[in-house]
């Protein structure tokens, strides 16, 4: 007998007949014997609603009002599914996250799990009971309602499983486990039966969205396993093949995989990010300090960074943060940095894309940059600026060549064979 926690993703609660086949699916697990605690989110669609009629009344949102209504999305889905589940015969009950004290910070909209209590939980699994908690949201230390982050539930659910020792967290979404790219953009994309945890940590944070990025950290922190796979299969289809299906995010390599293993496992695109560009600045100590120090007091993440070789003492510097912050980032250069270091011009650019290639191999073999460098050339596309690590290469390109550019490293890279 285990303890598994289910992540029950917007897609998979989308219709009230899609939420008696997740109780379906929770009644098959309990019937082989299984403790079950179920994580729902919002029904699909609904988060982006609540935001809306937010953004109808006040167009920036006060974020702890906003918190207020988002969650609200995940407090229908804990009791439907609840109610569907006692329709079956289980015995279930439903907890908000405040009801479950899943204890956060205060950052509104995009709040950090501290603690859960997991006491009653672990009451109920003991009386043989599922419990239904709700994704997403959380309560701080002044008992404000906070949410999670855009695809909060997922880490919801990774660190329920992390605070109840689960011995798995599924998390169920609309297509059958990780794959090689997102299969929304290339068909052709393959399901990887396993991933690193450090993979999965590079793709997420590069734009797969199929897992929130902190979902990945706590798997990692706390060694949950975690596999994704679709709730859109037979809800009856046996326990042991459900067991075994989907993506597996493994901790260690195992070398005889490694030894086989593709060099490259995945590609990720990003259309969120912007790039500033501050021209013809003097290339002397303390100009990066004096140009990033003012973005970062004002807590804007900046991601990639280039700075050109110098031409007679001066130098451009780019960088990358969220579209969203943009122009933000502007005025604070142009009004607090301008001034001071006498570049010649700050200019914003919103209109890219950030394509990346991910893989272990890449430690171990060498010329992948140069492939990925050579297949984008063949195909007219320029590359603005390029990061790496050890484990992956991101270019930032013209936004318009995003999804070509994936697919052709896709190919390039022979992702689409087994
Ligand atoms: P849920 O509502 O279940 O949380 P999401 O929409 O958040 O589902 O995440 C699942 C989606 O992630 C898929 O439908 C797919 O389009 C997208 N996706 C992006 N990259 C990948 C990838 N590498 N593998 C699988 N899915 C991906
Ligand atoms: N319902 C929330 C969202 O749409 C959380 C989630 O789906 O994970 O972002
Ligand atoms: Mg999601």
């Amino acid at each position: 007998m285990a303890l598994i926690v289910q992540k029950y993703g917007g897609t998979s609660l989308g219709s009230v007949e899609r939420i008696k086949n997740v109780a379906r699916r929770i009644a098959k697990w309990r019937a082989a014997g299984h403790d079950v605690v179920a994580v729902p989110s919002a029904m699909a669609g609904e988060t982006n609603r609540l935001i809306a009629l937010a953004r109808e009344i006040q167009p920036q949102p006060d974020p702890r009002e906003l918190d207020v209504v988002a969650s609200t999305g995940e407090q229908v889905t804990v009791g439907l599914l609840s109610m569907a589940l006692l329709e079956l015969g289980l015995k279930a009950k439903s907890y908000t996250g405040w009801q479950a004290k899943v204890l956060t910070d205060s950052t509104y909209t995009r709040a950090r799990i501290v603690s859960i209590d997991e006491s009653r939980i672990r009451r109920d699994l003991a009386e043989g009971c599922v419990a239904v908690v709700a994704g997403f949201q959380g309560i701080d230390a002044k008992g404000d309602l906070t949410t999670l982050g855009r695809g909060g539930s997922d880490t919801s659910a990774v660190a329920l499983a992390a605070a109840l020792e689960a011995d798995e967290c599924q998390i169920f979404t609309d297509v059958d486990g990780v794959y090689t790219t997102d299969p929304r953009i290339v068909p052709e994309a393959r399901r990887l039966h396993t991933v690193t945890f450090e993979e999965m940590l590079e793709m997420a944070s590069l734009g797969s969205k199929v897992l929130q990025i902190r979902s990945v950290e706590f798997a990692g922190k706390y060694k949950v396993p975690t596999r994704v796979l679709s709730s859109l299969t037979d809800p009856l289809m046996p326990v042991e093949e459900e067991a075994r299906a989907g993506t597996l995010i493994t901790f260690e390599e195992d070398p005889h995989m490694a030894m086989e293993q593709a060099v490259i496992s995945g590609v990720a695109a990003q259309r969120d990010e912007a790039k500033v560009t501050v021209r013809a600045v003097p290339d002397k100590p303390g100009i990066a300090y004096a140009i990033l120090g003012p973005i970062a007091d004002a807590h804007i993440n900046v991601d990639v960074i280039v700075q050109n070789v110098s031409h007679e003492g001066l130098t451009d510097l780019s960088f990358t943060v969220a579209r969203a912050d943009l122009p933000r980032a502007l005025k604070i250069l142009k009004e607090q940095v301008q001034p001071h270091i006498k570049c010649k011009e700050v200019t914003g650019d919103d209109r890219i894309g950030k394509v990346s290639i991910v893989g272990m191999g890449m430690r171990s073999h060498a010329g992948i940059a140069s492939k990925m460098f050579r297949t984008l050339a063949e195909e007219g596309v320029n590359i603005q600026m390029i990061s790496t690590s050890e484990i992956k290469i991101s270019v930032v390109i013209d936004e318009k060549y995003t999804e070509l550019a994936v697919r052709v490293l896709h190919k390039a890279f022979e992702l689409d064979q087994e």
